[in-house]
């Protein structure tokens, strides 16, 4: 017989892996609140061709769209991601959200025991996903007043992956070209570079190109989301892009089915028909954390200069603060004791006219002392 039998009869208790003893459920504390900026979703709605297509299939002559499976790898959406960013539809693997896509990704490229580095603090799914697959997870602070990648401090990990998001979630800061070339010139296993925010960045940061770079090097997988700047998140859609190779070990860990078919539809028709206003959309947040910065240090703060849809902002004590603004009905993320920053807020950016009515509120909670 194959495998390891079991000695004994266990216990209910012990039932589930052992790891999952000391795992909590993935609860980040999003109670329903007034104005929610703790999720870093597009706040300026659905974009209109994706709005449009999804009123007209729910209606009754679309049934099939809700009564038959879908396709069983979202060949479509393959093909619409391949267009929107110039690579092949090979070189594209999806999932049900990104999370979806990185825990196939875990799954697909570690064997149990293995290592998984990622600087500190990142996305909060990182931990997670290496105990739900039975990774040692292994975190590296941000280095200096840039908040930099450590890159041999994760080289120096031997890790079979490593994780860098860029802009990093939730400082707002880039991961360096420099430090991209170097993870990928010289890791021991698989670079997993996360783009959930790219639409943020400038064109010239590179964002697009490293999503085709990850097309043709056989050790880089690009990861991508519909969640943010799409406002997609409820349906469910992330990707990643890699050489064939590496897709197709993504895909047999993901399994079939796992884009919902309307999800597909107005996912693919979003990538298509909706970029003019995704950009359109994503410049005018990029205006508006500049205007909310600039109120932030007029309230005596020193908001970390980000990249992305949200700020950070370090504060002596996250969770009052916190608590203090979600009393007042607006929810953001604190964080606790992120290395190299301490207590900090972050807030996700919106629409000024969203912004500018919670400045009082924030000035009231937010204001310095001194
Ligand atoms: C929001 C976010 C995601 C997106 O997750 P989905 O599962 O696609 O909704 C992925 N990575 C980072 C860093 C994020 O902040």
């Amino acid at each position: 017989m194959n495998g390891r039998g079991l000695e004994r009869r266990l216990a209910p208790g012990e039932l589930a892996r052992s790891s999952y003893a000391t795992l909590d459920l993935y609860e980040p504390g999003r109670a329903p609140v007034a104005l929610d900026l703790s999720d870093n979703t597009n706040l300026a709605g659905v974009p209109p061709a994706a709005s449009r297509l999804l009123a007209e299939l729910t209606r009754p002559e679309n049934a099939a769209v809700i009564t038959r499976y879908p396709s069983l790898w979202a060949a479509e959406l393959k093909e619409a991601v391949a267009d929107y960013l110039g690579v092949p539809a090979a070189s594209v693997a999806t999932g049900c959200g990104s999370d979806d896509v990185l825990d196939s990704a875990v799954r697909a490229f570690s064997e149990p025991g293995e290592r998984l580095a990622f600087p500190d603090p990142t996305f909060a799914m990182l931990p997670h996903l290496a105990a739900t697959n039975a990774l040692a997870p292994i975190a590296v602070p941000l280095t200096g007043s840039g908040l930099d990648v450590d890159v041999d401090g994760l080289l120096g990990a031997h890790a079979r992956i490593t994780y860098v998001c860029t802009p990093n979630n939730p400082t707002g800061t880039l991961a360096g070209g420099d430090a991209i070339d170097a993870l990928l010139a010289r890791a021991d296993g698989l670079v997993i570079v996360d783009q959930a925010y790219a639409e943020y960045q400038g064109v010239q940061d590179g964002a697009p190109a490293l999503a085709r770079r990850a097309a043709v090097d056989g050790r880089l997988l690009v990861v991508r989301t519909l969640s943010k700047a799409f406002g997609l998140a409820g349906l469910r859609v992330g990707y990643a892009v890699g050489t064939p190779e590496l897709v197709a070990a993504v895909d047999k860990s993901r399994g079939p089915y796992k884009i919902g078919r309307l999800a597909e539809r107005v996912a693919v028709l979003a990538l298509t028909e909706d970029r003019a206003w995704v950009q359109a959309r994503a410049r005018e947040v990029v205006e508006a954390r500049g205007r909310f910065e600039r109120e932030l240090a007029r309230m005596g703060r020193r908001p970390i200069p980000s990249e992305a849809n949200f700020v950070l902002v370090p504060v002596e004590d996250a969770a009052a603060a916190g608590a203090a603004l979600r009393a007042r009905g607006i929810g953001v993320r604190p964080f606790r004791a992120a290395p190299g920053i301490g207590d900090a807020l972050r807030i996700s950016m919106a629409p000024w006219s969203i912004l500018e009515p919670t400045l009082p509120v924030m000035t009231e909670v937010l204001r310095c002392a001194s």
